[in-house]
């Protein structure tokens, strides 16, 4: 059993199973053992602990929903909960294990042929192999409809002239998930290779949230693909839209587990720290912020559990997955906002945590679809009417 049990204020644990809650309790040893005392070193330096990726392997923790090629097949409630207890150590690391496996190794089972699937999904299962995703563009984000990258049909391959922006793992993939559009101007998906001629990447610097994350540019120059590299069951946008789908249901868990993380380190604060004799925690005004946050995280903790089991059981729309997006990265964001005033100064100090996960969530609240845009999804699911553009 952790040391550290998290907060349960609706006593949710009981709504899960005895395998839930051993793989939770076995990834939060994991975080609290291996990550949490390493993560400020690498988040100061700017650096992915690349060491921590063969263990995640080991622990099944890499394309954990996936059924066969050496994966764990867990439920997806499970997976959710490995989410979570991973962004309690750190959003970066939660990214990796979601580009992973719900953007790389999750297009190669959905839309790969058999031997794309042989040849990544254990490697990638193992740690061995790294994925990447590249949809954004320099000029196209919120629209990647727009996208400006080309796929030109040359013979039995392809050409490839493009770039793509803030690729998380990037620079250290094995294979990238390039999405591009063909002579026909459909949207279609691609294994590029590491090493391909032609296939450049180069790191962003400077970043203030997601540090300890390798994010990149992805630059192809008349990089030829062969065919074989040619996702064969990529139909279009909603093929990568589809992918997103399953990377947005990760963070709507991961942010519960960045919250409880601001909130565990607020609360002990709270009780810690004295100003005119007593505990910072008796304040009606510092209470107030506490049981917000315990409020809010209990609620994003229920609307979670509600979109894993209706995922597990085949039900879960995608503007239910964008209402948990942007319901629980919103909560955890204000919760670490909150958390960090109550730490006073001491909480805009990489001692603590809760400066690092704020900071790590305003770009969580970016990516993935911004919070705006998963507004309008689920305006459109209600109205009928699409408000984009
Ligand atoms: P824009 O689309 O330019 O949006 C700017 C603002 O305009 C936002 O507030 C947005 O909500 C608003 N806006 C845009 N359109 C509308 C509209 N129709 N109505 C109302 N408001 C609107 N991408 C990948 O492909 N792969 C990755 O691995 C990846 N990793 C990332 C890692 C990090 C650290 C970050 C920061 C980003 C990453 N991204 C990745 C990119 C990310 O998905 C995009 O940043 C995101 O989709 C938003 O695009 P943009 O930054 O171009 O913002």
């Amino acid at each position: 059993m952790p040391s550290y049990t998290g907060l349960d204020f609706y006593e949710i644990d009981e709504l899960l199973s005895e395998e839930e809650r051993m793989i939770r309790d076995t990834v939060r040893s994991f975080v609290s053992d291996e990550v949490i005392p390493i993560i400020e070193k690498h988040n100061r330096a700017a650096t992915f602990p690349v060491n921590l990726i063969p263990k995640m392997g080991e622990l099944g923790l890499l394309g954990a929903n996936i059924h066969g090629y050496g994966c764990a097949g867990l439920s997806h409630t499970s997976y959710g909960l490995i989410m979570q207890e991973l962004e309690r150590g750190d959003s970066g690391l939660r990214s990796f294990v979601s580009v992973q496996g719900a953007l790389c190794m999750y297009p190669i089972l959905t839309f790969g042929s058999e031997q794309q699937k042989e040849a990544w999904l254990p490697r990638m299962a193992r740690g061995e192999a790294i994925g990447c995703f590249g949809l954004t563009e320099p000029d196209h984000g919120s629209d990647p409809g727009g996208m400006e990258t080309r796929a030109r049909r040359d013979g039995k391959g392809f050409v490839l002239n493009g770039n793509k922006s803030w690729i998380t793992n990037g620079s250290i993939a094995d294979v990238a998930v390039v999405w591009a559009k063909d002579d026909a101007g459909t949207v279609r998906g691609f294994l590029v290779e590491k090493g391909t001629p032609g296939f450049t990447t180069r790191d962003i610097t400077g970043k203030f949230a997601l540090k300890a994350s390798v994010t990149s540019e992805l630059a192809f120059q008349d990089c030829r693909i062969p065919e074989q590299n040619l996702l064969p069951g990529t139909t279009g946008l909603k093929s990568a839209l589809m992918c997103l789908t399953q990377a947005r249901y990760g963070i709507a868990w991961g942010a519960v587990g960045a919250a409880q993380a601001v909130f565990d380190e607020a609360c002990g604060y709270a009780k810690a720290r004295t100003q005119f004799n007593r505990p910072i925690g008796s304040f009606q005004l510092v209470q107030q912020k506490l049981a917000w946050m315990a409020t809010e995280i209990t609620k994003a903790q229920l609307l979670a559990l509600r979109l894993g089991r209706m995922k597990d059981a085949g039900s879960a729309r995608p503007h239910q997955v964008s209402m948990a997006k942007m319901n629980n990265v919103w909560m955890a964001l204000e919760c670490a906002r909150l958390g960090r005033d109550v730490l006073g100064a001491n909480g805009t100090h990489d001692e603590y945590q809760v400066g690092r996960h704020m900071c790590n969530l305003e770009a969580v609240k970016t990516y993935e679809g911004t919070h705006d845009i998963h507004v309008l999804v689920v305006g459109e699911a209600l109205t009928g009417l699409a408000a984009y553009a």
